[in-house]
């Protein structure tokens, strides 16, 4: 077979069943960014690849790319299969969010270590029974708000992104970006100070430390985000919750 080996780390973000027998998997690897390769025979009941090549599965893959657009999966080993996070179902649809959000953000095949990480971090947290708090909205925003960092659209948060102004910062444009202050509030909406706190320390925290706040404030935090990304990224993301 003409071609090269291509040895990567990468979580199975989505996968289609394709043909008789085959799968086309979506991945996010730590080495090559986004992949998408196909497993052939992966549906037959004796496949060498096992039921490994699920999403939220942490592999280490060697694939085979040729000249087409998808990689041919060769070789697969576990890294961790998060066996926990597939038996809780607030559990498995924030994973599936997570990794419905770095499908829509992360397209390129550049790597994004930091990207990668945080998404591995996350599916620990929600496969470990000793965070209770993983599952939830307050997390889930926390991680978003990372992962939009992480891919370059993190919003500005710390003086108005119109005109600089420190002080009185009463709204969230997605179209400048970030935090906005009374003079430049044209266009944006109104942010609570408990949303601007929220979004600052999550930022600053470890996502296994997601800061608390009220509903209301979560939903200008969702708000923010998604605004921000449609404006700069071009991209929708689902609902969070
Ligand atoms: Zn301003």
């Amino acid at each position: 077979m003409r071609g090269t080996t291509v040895k990567t780390e990468a979580i199975v973000l989505r996968g289609i069943r394709y043909g008789e027998a085959d799968r086309i998997l979506h991945l996010y690897s730590k080495t090559r960014g986004r992949i998408g390769a196909i497993a052939k025979g992966v549906r037959k009941p004796r496949s060498r690849f096992g039921g490994r090549l699920e999403p939220f599965f942490r592999l280490d893959l060697i694939l085979h790319e040729g000249r087409g657009d998808l990689m041919t999966v060769t070789n697969v080993a576990t890294v961790d299969g998060y066996p926990r996070l597939r038996s809780s179902g607030p559990a498995l649809t924030a994973g599936a969010r997570a990794c419905d959000s770095v499908l829509r953000l992360l397209d390129s095949a550049e790597p994004n270590p930091p990207a990668y990480n945080l998404l591995c971090r996350y599916l620990s947290l929600l496969d470990d029974p000793a965070q209770s708090r993983a599952a939830e909205l307050e997390t889930a925003l926390s991680f978003r708000l990372k992962l939009a960092m992480a891919a370059g659209f993190a919003p500005e948060l710390a003086s108005c992104a119109r005109c600089g102004e420190a002080e009185h910062l009463v709204g969230f444009s997605g179209a400048a970006g970030g935090v906005v202050c009374a003079s430049c509030e044209a266009g944006s909406f109104e942010l609570a100070a408990e949303a601007h706190r929220f979004m600052v320390e999550a930022l600053a925290q470890p996502l296994a430390e997601a800061p608390r706040a009220e509903p209301l404030a979560l939903r200008q935090v969702e708000r923010s985000v998604r605004e921000t990304l449609e404006h700069h990224a071009h991209v929708q993301l689902r609902a969070a919750a």
